[in-house]
């Protein structure tokens, strides 16, 4: 089962969150809101090959963050895997919008300068400015546009341009974000909870309740879980190859 958008250390207790993840042989992609969050959230992973820390800056910090953006840039090398980044454009934080584009397009140039990263991306409110950049930016390796919430007419540019996509619970229980998963590429899917953040029945979702987006997906796919899984398990294995081609560490 894989987790390829969660933050780790923004559970209560981080270190039995990643341990019950490793003890359910669960994928997990972990990324960071900040630069500075980096080592703490990797040393979570220390004992977990198959939890991947992810080198971050939140559109949602970037005003607050964007001094950051040097550790940003020295820590891009210790890491394959770049999120969570991106723009958001909802009314709270659009008058922070120069701030948000000045991070997300230099994280992308500190992504292309390092050879390409594995992004994992956020663009609410903001998928065509999101696209509009990646465009921008041949090179900057696997962009991966977690929870996916633009038009039908944003999704096939994306598709276009070669993202890939992550879909968790929440969003699959609305109308809108299934139809969207529906026509997302089978082969540039992944599962996600973006716990802590995400809410299942009222609470913080679980890593390894994405595992409730693998049935979702089966009824869009009409196949069963275990069919879905596999295909999952493949692509994850095809993003790791492309992540070992784009850097070489
Ligand atoms: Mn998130």
């Amino acid at each position: 089962m894989i987790d390829f958008h969660c933050h780790l250390d923004l559970y209560p207790d981080p270190h039995g969150v990643a341990r019950a993840c490793s003890d359910r042989g669960l994928y997990v992609l972990s990324v960071t809101t900040t630069p500075s969050a980096w080592s703490g959230t990797a040393a979570l992973a220390k004992d977990s090959p198959r939890i991947r820390t992810a080198l971050g800056l939140h559109p949602q910090l970037a005003h607050q963050r964007k001094g950051e953006l040097p550790l940003f840039e020295q820590l891009i090398d210790e890491t394959r895997y770049v999120g969570e980044i991106g723009l958001d454009g909802t009314p709270e934080f659009k008058r922070h919008w120069d701030d948000q584009m000045d991070v997300f397009v230099r994280a992308l140039n500190v992504c292309r300068a390092a050879g390409g990263r594995v992004l994992s991306i956020h663009s609410r409110r903001a998928a065509t400015a999101v696209l509009d950049a990646i465009a921008a930016k041949p090179g900057v390796g696997t962009p991966i546009l977690h929870w996916f919430s633009g038009s039908k007419r944003e999704l096939a540019r994306a598709v276009d341009l070669g993202c890939w996509f992550s879909v968790g619970p929440s969003m699959l229980r609305g109308q809108k974000g299934r139809e969207l998963a529906a026509q997302m590429p089978k082969d540039r899917l992944l599962t996600e909870s973006d716990g802590p953040f995400a809410q299942i029945d009222g609470r913080s979702a679980w890593p390894w309740e994405a595992g409730e987006a693998v049935v979702e997906v089966g009824k869009l796919w009409d196949e069963p879980p275990e069919a879905v899984e596999r295909q999952l398990m493949a692509n994850l294995a095809e993003l790791g190859r492309a992540a070992s081609a784009s850097a070489d560490i």
